[in-house]
């Protein structure tokens, strides 16, 4: 309950709010900024997860397949040696080579060429298609090297069929080792667009696979003209040949699209595959998020800042006017001067001051003499004009910010003075007599001397609460006197006049 009565004046002030209509928006920026990076960075862990999963899934797959696909080759090459081959009639033979040879469906021709690279077995026909592949790459490759085992070449289009293929060979020895021929099996792309085509990796997203020389054995989305294409000197392509397995992002030189690309050597083989997500994707499900958080942030910002601003505007208005209320409830409306409520607070705040501080407080009730006769004789207005005219000679009279100047009922002020000796109070009582003789009221014809106040001086140290009798006696006794004079109780030593009209009387 304390606490929260400590609080309301920082609450009920305007600069509170206006900072908080700063602070409240920034927080929620603060907050919102970091939750939207953590959702971006999920985003990207999931992008992640699904690269390296559905790189392993393609991978293993064409792993498997190309293992099956070579063994068939390697049986064909082994069935080579089977004695008594050549005596055999052409569709024996066609049955012993080809017995262990994959009939796969995705299997494009498997032929043995001879070393002129002309058929001499072929899988598919009987009698053997007539054809001669030396000009083939692949052919070219087993020729110049004995070690090569399984060689995958650069994609082709089948002479036999018209469709592209991938052209794995494995070499014939003669008996002496030199080059007797090329055992031939392609696999046909569709292989690859089918495995690509059932995987789904958003709009941008993309499958390649290629060689390690940097040619392009497929791509999803599939085109014609993409396949066969060397981007070996690709930066992208200098990454994957750079690791046996990776991740990074790049810009494809392709199609200049950002990816994401995850990319793994396939097996032991020659063969490059990698998966690659535009950023964009990426990024598509939280960049809507981030939007609408975005938005709807905004607008509770803009709303927070416009209604805390207008709330600290609307305090501000009622603090001025309450001040200005303050002010009026304190200030005496013909005259301007504070009235006789502020000096009560003022008196007391003063006595208080007085017990604790034990310097002097001096006050001067001032009445002034005979006003019921400018009342009676010029009427009331030009009455009201002499108090205004009092007034201003009283303000005159004192100088320090301390000293207040009260009208504390109708023709009667006050003169409150902090931290004054009563040799003090005499000098301001003597310049409040002599402001007093030079006022003039020209509307009526009162000239200087002609308006003359009484007044009554009390001076306290050590206790100041009988200050106002003891003055208010000082002032009776000063209009006893003959007014037009200063009187003091209790009675001081005789005091300096510096102005002759002044009548010092002592009790
Ligand atoms: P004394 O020298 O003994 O003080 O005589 P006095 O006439 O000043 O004293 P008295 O108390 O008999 O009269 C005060 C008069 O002041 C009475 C009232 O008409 C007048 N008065 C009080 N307040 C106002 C005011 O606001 N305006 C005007 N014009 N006259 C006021
Ligand atoms: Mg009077
Ligand atoms: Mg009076």
């Amino acid at each position: 309950m304390m606490q929260l009565r400590r609080l309301s004046p920082v609450l009920r002030s305007a600069g509170t709010w206006i900072a908080l209509s700063v602070l409240a928006p920034l927080g929620m920026l603060v907050v919102s900024g970091m939750m939207l990076l953590d959702l971006r960075r999920d985003a990207w862990d999931k992008a992640e997860q699904t690269s390296r999963n559905l790189l392993q899934v393609i991978e293993r797959d064409i792993a498997r397949n190309v293992e099956i696909f070579d063994l068939s080759i390697n049986a064909v090459v082994e069935n080579l040696r089977t004695p008594g081959l050549e005596t055999l009639d052409p569709r024996m033979r066609q049955l012993v080579l080809f017995d262990r040879a994959a009939t796969a469906r995705d299997m494009g021709v498997m032929l043995v060429l001879n070393d002129r690279g002309e058929i001499i077995d072929d899988a598919g026909a009987m009698p053997p298609r007539k054809g001669n592949y030396a000009d083939r790459e692949y052919f070219q490759a087993q020729r110049l090297r004995a070690d090569r085992g399984v060689y995958i070449g650069r994609p082709i289009v089948s002479r036999l069929t018209g469709e592209p293929m991938l052209p794995f060979s494995r070499r014939v020895s003669k008996p002496d080792g030199s080059f007797g021929g090329v055992v031939l099996g392609s696999l046909k792309l569709s292989y690859f667009t089918r495995l690509f085509d059932q995987i789904g990796l958003g709009r941008e997203g993309a499958i390649n696979l290629y060689l390690r020389d940097g040619t392009r054995v497929m791509r999803y989305p599939y085109e014609a003209a993409d396949i066969g294409v060397n981007i070996a000197g690709a930066p992208t392509f200098m990454r994957f040949a750079s690791a046996r397995n990776g991740s990074f992002v790049d810009v494809s030189v392709r199609d200049g699209v950002e990816r994401y690309y995850t990319f793994t050597q396939v097996g032991d083989l020659p063969l490059i595959l990698n998966v690659a997500l535009s950023t964009r994707d990426v990024e598509a499900e939280w960049r809507t998020k981030a939007l609408g958080i975005g938005i709807v942030l905004l607008i509770l910002c803009g709303l927070t800042v416009a209604l805390s601003l207008l709330f600290g505007k609307e305090l501000r208005r009622r603090t001025l006017m309450q001040a200005e209320f303050s002010r009026l409830s304190e200030t005496d409306t013909l005259t301007g001067l504070a009235n006789r409520r502020r000096f009560d607070e003022a008196f007391s705040y003063a006595c208080a001051q007085v017990a604790r501080s034990g310097k002097p407080l001096s006050l001067l009730m001032i009445d002034a003499d005979h006003f019921k006769r400018f009342n009676d004789h010029y009427g009331h207005e030009v009455g009201d004009a002499v108090l205004k005219g009092l007034a201003r000679c009283l303000g005159a009279s004192v100088h320090r910010p301390s000293d207040l100047v009260c009208r504390v009922g109708g023709e009667e002020f006050a003169l409150l003075l902090p931290d004054t000796d009563a040799a003090g109070a005499f000098r301001v009582a003597g310049a409040v007599h002599a402001q007093i003789a030079t006022l003039v009221v020209e509307a009526a014809g009162i000239g200087p001397g002609g308006i003359t106040v009484s007044i009554g001086l009390a001076t306290g140290t050590a206790d100041a609460r009988n200050l106002y009798t003891r003055a208010d006696t000082a002032l009776y006794e000063a209009k006893a006197g003959g007014r037009n004079q200063t009187r003091c109780v209790p009675s001081i030593g005789p005091q300096s006049l510096d102005k002759p009209s002044l009548r010092l009387v002592e009790r």
